[in-house]
Parts: structure tokens; C-alpha cells; sequence
């Protein structure tokens, strides 16, 4: 294996085969330069998705493949656990995020504004119906679950691996990260970002799948950051009482 990168970019793929070759070309355009890997996560995708990525010569490109759909969370999760870089960007492997933002979140990391940057869809080209459920959605749970973000449906994010740790492993969880990464004491900032209709494929939510249980989500959510441990290990000078 390669030494570790200073980027992991990690994408979750269920059933995208048709946006592949696009999605390698941007992300070797967006990247150039940059001492980076891909970890790209087959979410158990029934069409070709992970014969149609090209592993490239040089071992940027990594794979890891489920054995059958875990679902979006689970692929997230799993890929940022097995990010080597000490930033981690985040990105739909749909097009709809646009991989020459990274940069510009990067940036953000960079010059320590920030542990988790968040990207949001300034212009959004989804649905009237999936842009308006979306707006009450944030709205509810970015005060309910105290993560004060717009758009956490966004999944154009860049942090700090440390970040990594503060995430718990449930079915949903990728709409709580910026809740999750802010209650374990991380700073967010949020930076706009571009946003494409979607070209190849089919989106894999409806309504019915989406909004009920991000709604049984937020309050567990919002129960587990009120029962979060908090505490901090002084300095072993310390430790001991002195007479
Ligand atoms: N995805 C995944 N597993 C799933 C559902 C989705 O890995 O079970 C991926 C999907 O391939 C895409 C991203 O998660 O890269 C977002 O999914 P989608 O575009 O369907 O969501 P939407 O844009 O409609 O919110
Ligand atoms: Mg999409």
C-alpha cells in the first residue's frame, strides 16, 4: 500500500455505473496536484458500478465493496473509517456534487477556519417537492438537533479525520454528521457550493423512505448528544495529589 495521502476522498455508490467515467475524470481534474486517494465505496450495487471504476496506475484508487446494499450511512461510514488522509472530502458519486468545490472547502480546513466544512446547495437542481421537504426537514432539525446547518442532505463536506470518531454507527447517520462532529466539540462552517441535476441513474429516495425516518432519527439524536460523555484527562503531572 502507498503511504498515507493527505486527502481521502470518499464516495458512496449504489447502482451509479453510468456515472463513473465522468465522476474518475472531474475527480482526476478537480485533485490534480494534490497528494490525495479515492476510496470509493460499492454500496452492493446490482449493475456494474465496480467493474466500471478504473483503478488507475498508481494505487490512488481504492475500492471497498459490500456484499449486498447496507445503505448511504453505512457506505459513508464505512469509507471515512477507512480514509488514510488527515483531511477527508465526502461526495456523492451521482455528479450531483460538483468535485471542483473540494478545493474550496479544503481551503477552509486549511486555514484552520474550521474542523468539519460543510457545503451547501446554494442552487439546488432537485424537484420542487424534494427541495421543499428538504427546506421543513432543516429547518426542524438543525434547532431540534442543534447543529444550526442549512442543508446536511448536501453531502459535499470536507474535515479533519479526527472528526471520524465523533460519528456513531446507525442506519441515517449521514444526515447527523454535522450534528454528531458539533456535539462532540468540533467548529463547523458552512461554504455554498455547486449543484447538477442528475444525468445517469435514478435518485434512491422517495419521500416515504426519507422524511419519517430522519424524524425518529433526530430525537434519537438529539437524547444520545444530552447523554454524550464529556470529559477530559488531565495531564498525568496532575494525576497524582501532591502533599
Ligand atoms: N447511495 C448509497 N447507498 C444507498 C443509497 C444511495 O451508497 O443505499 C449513494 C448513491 O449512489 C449516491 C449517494 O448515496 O452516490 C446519494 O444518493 P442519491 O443521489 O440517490 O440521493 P439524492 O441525491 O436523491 O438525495
Ligand atoms: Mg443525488
Amino acid at each position: 500500500m502507498t503511504p498515507a495521502p493527505a486527502l481521502s476522498v470518499v464516495v458512496p455508490l449504489y447502482n451509479e455505473e453510468e456515472n463513473i467515467p465522468l465522476l474518475q475524470q472531474e475527480l482526476a481534474a478537480a485533485l490534480d496536484g494534490l497528494d490525495y486517494e479515492i476510496v470509493f465505496v460499492d454500496d452492493g450495487s446490482r449493475d456494474h458500478t465496480r467493474a466500471a471504476i478504473q483503478p488507475g496506475p498508481d494505487g490512488r484508487v481504492r475500492v471497498l465493496a459490500f456484499e449486498r446494499n447496507a445503505g448511504q450511512s453505512a457506505a459513508m461510514y464505512a469509507g471515512l473509517h477507512a480514509a488514510r488522509g488527515q483531511s477527508v472530502a465526502l461526495l456523492d458519486g451521482d455528479l450531483q456534487n460538483d468535485p471542483a468545490d473540494i478545493r474550496r472547502l479544503l481551503a477552509e480546513l486549511d486555514r484552520g477556519a474550521a474542523d468539519l466544512v460543510c457545503g451547501y446547495r446554494a442552487r439546488r437542481k432537485d424537484t420542487i417537492v424534494k427541495r421543499l421537504t428538504s427546506r421543513v426537514a432543516n429547518f426542524v432539525r438543525s434547532r431540534f438537533a442543534g447543529d444550526g446547518v442549512r442543508d446536511t442532505g448536501c453531502t459535499l463536506k470536507a474535515m479533519r479525520r479526527e472528526c471520524v470518531s465523533a460519528l456513531v454507527p446507525f442506519t441515517g447517520m449521514h444526515r447527523f454528521i454535522p450534528a454528531l462532529v458539533k456535539g462532540a466539540g468540533y467548529r463547523l462552517v458552512e461554504v455554498p457550493v455547486n449543484h447538477r441535476p442528475r444525468q445517469f441513474g435514478v435518485s434512491k429516495y422517495g419521500l416515504g423512505n426519507r422524511a419519517l425516518r430522519a424524524t425518529v432519527d433526530m430525537f434519537g439524536v438529539r437524547w444520545l448528544l444530552s447523554r454524550q460523555l464529556r470529559y477530559r484527562v488531565l495531564p498525568p503531572a496532575d494525576s497524582f495529589p501532591t502533599a
